[in-house]
């Protein structure tokens, strides 16, 4: 058996090429117009499309829309923003960046994801923003942050990064809060040869804001800026390489929540694995697939020794970074996201996973299961 990646943008790579992806390229190199150019302008409108938003600007990366929609908000020193501890760093760096202060509150423990009653607990006359997590693929409870943001005259801010795709209650993630963040760096369900970002909202206004603040805070006439911003675009070729690739992403996603079906169906009798929880009201698009198991080291070991990648998402919460060590959090103040942190591992769930490479991975999964 080939040793089995937790990602495969090699694979991805192979069956684009099979279709002249390389000619497309060569046709836009052609062009000569490697930045903002009519690429990007398609890429922008199919994005709108598929999360069904009036507008999607795009930016260099995930971290980027998450800085550049704080900024659109007037958020910076004073304000406070909640969001969750267990995610990648980048959520509460743009945050920092921006010079405001993140604010953790705890997760729900089935889904992973921000828990608006926690979230709710947080808010201070200084709360500006909520940024739920779409964690692993699954949207976060949107509806009860909406209800918060409507309460408490907050901006909700979904990162999207690693949900693109998926539905809640019926609607595409993208669309359920005043702006979402996406991010298509290579190993995201939607990923490209290299970075690249977008922020989609229903908001004219800030729409409006985030392209004028991505651009220097260049407005309408050339070499006038209306405010500072920074330099965070798209290139044409990144665009053309997303939106030949995004044809593919319907069919990639079924075949993520197949693999997750039968991973669930088989190691379901494992009476020490906790398995991902997926919430009625959503379509779950399994960015990563993540078990909880009593030593996640020893496992992914096992694994290792049987050519399997895995890893662990996210082993230090981000109350315990050192990187913000001076906002005083300690151990034991969000006990819920420490034990998932202590506990998660992730197995490849890529859409190049084959039937074959599947079944060994659970084989060796519940051979590791017996031995204890
Ligand atoms: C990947 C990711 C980001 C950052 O996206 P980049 O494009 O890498 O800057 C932010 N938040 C989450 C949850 C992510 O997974």
């Amino acid at each position: 058996m080939q040793p089995i990646p937790l990602f495969d943008p090699q694979s991805e790579y192979r069956v684009l090429r099979n279709e002249h992806i390389l000619d497309a390229l060569s046709e836009v190199l052609d062009k000569g117009i490697f930045v903002a150019g009519p690429e990007v302008k398609r890429f922008e409108a199919e994005i709108a499309l598929l999360t069904r938003t009036k507008h999607a600007v795009s930016t260099a990366n995930g971290t980027d829309s998450l800085i550049l929609t704080l900024l659109a908000n007037g958020i910076g020193p004073g304000d406070e923003v909640i969001t969750s501890p267990f995610t990648f760093f980048a959520t509460a760096e743009a945050i920092v960046r921006v010079g405001a202060t993140p604010v953790f509150a705890d997760i729900d423990e089935r889904t992973y994801n921000l828990s608006p009653a926690h979230a709710e607990a947080k808010i201070t006359a200084r709360t500006k923003a909520i940024i739920p997590v779409h964690l692993f693929g699954q949207p976060a409870d949107m509806d009860a942050f909406a209800e918060l943001g409507h309460r408490y005259s907050l901006i909700i801010i979904e990162d999207a990064c690693q949900a693109i795709g998926a539905e809640y209650k019926g609607k595409q993630v993208g669309s359920l809060g005043h702006a979402a963040c996406l991010s298509f760096y290579p190993t995201k369900n939607l990923g490209g040869f290299g970075d690249g970002g977008m922020v989609t909202s229903n908001d004219d206004e800030m729409a409006d804001r985030i392209r004028v603040l991505a651009f220097h805070g260049m407005g309408k006439l050339k070499y006038y800026h209306e405010a500072v911003g920074l330099n965070s675009r798209l290139d044409e070729i990144q665009a053309l390489m997303l939106r030949i690739k995004m044809q593919k992403l319907s069919a990639w996603t079924k075949r993520r929540q197949e693999l997750a079906q039968r991973y669930t169906n088989q190691l379901v009798q494992l009476n020490d694995v906790i398995l991902p929880y997926c919430d009625s009201a959503c379509s779950h698009v399994y960015h990563l697939y993540v078990i909880q198991v009593p030593d996640p080291d020893k496992l992914l070991l096992h694994m290792d020794q049987h050519g399997i990648t895995t890893a662990r998402y996210y082993p230090c919460p981000l109350h315990l970074q050192q990187a913000f060590s001076s906002l005083g959090y300690k151990v034991g103040d969000f006990p819920v996201s420490e034990k998932a942190a202590e506990h998660a591992l992730a197995l490849p769930v890529h859409p190049f996973l084959t039937d074959d490479q599947q079944q060994y991975i659970i084989d060796t999964l519940v051979a590791f299961s017996h031995v204890k």
